[in-house]
């Protein structure tokens, strides 16, 4: 299946690393004028060194103020994929007020955040337009070996719960549902995909341990993990024209695990 961005601005979140990297150099390469957004600079940059074309943002999202003034020029964007998220080992009894906040700040506030300036200029224009979240199968199903990991430290096996990241996806899903009955009369439509385990930087931060990631798999009828390109190709189709009767689905990237 051709996708085409030709002609169309496009905004990535997160897009230093990971998928949010591969999505933006995807949509480069079918046409769109790519704005890449992250916080740290040599990711930008080496990004920048790959496709020139790129226009590169540094800032930290969890900061509200620093956003708007960072994106306050950004143009009129037509495509828009909210990817940024962190998140933080530790387990339920030890999660901080400032943890949580930090967590919701990046992985939902900053969502609505990005979404109403990118969405109220869509409106404006009358142009419509499409909005990806990127969730997580973790949004969906609260399953003790996905949400308990045992990571390796070197002192010890330690327990390791992550129940906050999960709550953010649950939080974002709902968003994601909301945007698209409210913005769905412009025209723009909001959907998410929701990966199962991708070995980046955060997926290795949970997986890394081969008899964990084993477990995982075998709870994942296709025997594997997503690639990046995986998810990647999933975002450019609810991106494109190709989805235009798809708003508000939240689209499992996950080999069937959230079938089982
Ligand atoms: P990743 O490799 O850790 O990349 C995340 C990117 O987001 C990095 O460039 C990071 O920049 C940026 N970012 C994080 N916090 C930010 C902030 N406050 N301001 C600006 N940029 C920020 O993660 P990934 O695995 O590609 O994850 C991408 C999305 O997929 C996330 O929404 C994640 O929840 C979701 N997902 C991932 C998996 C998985 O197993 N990997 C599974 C399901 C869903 P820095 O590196 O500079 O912090």
């Amino acid at each position: 299946m051709e996708i085409s961005f030709a002609g169309k601005r496009a905004l990535v979140t997160g897009a230093g690393k990971g998928i949010g990297r591969s999505t933006a150099l995807a949509l480069a390469r079918c046409g769109a004028r790519v704005t890449a957004v992250t916080r740290t600079q040599a990711d930008l940059n080496s990004l920048v060194q790959e496709c020139p074309a790129i226009v590169p943002v540094c800032v930290d999202l969890a900061d509200w103020a620093a956003t708007e003034a960072a994106l306050k020029d950004v143009g009129p964007i037509d495509l828009l994929v909210n990817n940024a998220a962190c998140t933080k080992l530790q387990p339920f009894l030890e999660v901080t007020p400032d943890q949580f906040d930090l967590l919701f700040n990046v992985n939902v506030k900053a969502v609505l955040h990005i979404s109403q300036m990118v969405a109220g200029g869509m409106k404006a224009r009358g142009s419509g337009g499409s909005i990806v979240n990127v969730s997580s199968q973790a949004s969906q199903r609260a399953l003790r070996d996905h949400t308990v990991y045992l990571i390796p430290s070197s002192e010890s096996c330690c327990v390791i719960i992550r129940p906050c990241s999960g709550a953010t996806k649950g939080a974002l899903d709902m968003l994601t549902k909301v945007m698209a009955l409210e913005l769905g009369p412009h025209q723009i439509r909001v959907n998410s995909v929701n990966p199962t385990v991708v070995m980046t930087k955060m997926g290795r931060l949970g997986w890394s341990d081969p008899e964990k990631a084993q477990t995982m798999k075998s709870r994942i009828p296709l025997g594997r993990f997503a690639e990046e390109e995986d998810v990647v190709n999933c975002i450019l189709f609810l991106l494109s024209e190709k989805s235009s009767m798809i708003n508000g689905v939240a689209l499992p990237v996950d080999g069937g695990h959230l079938a089982c």
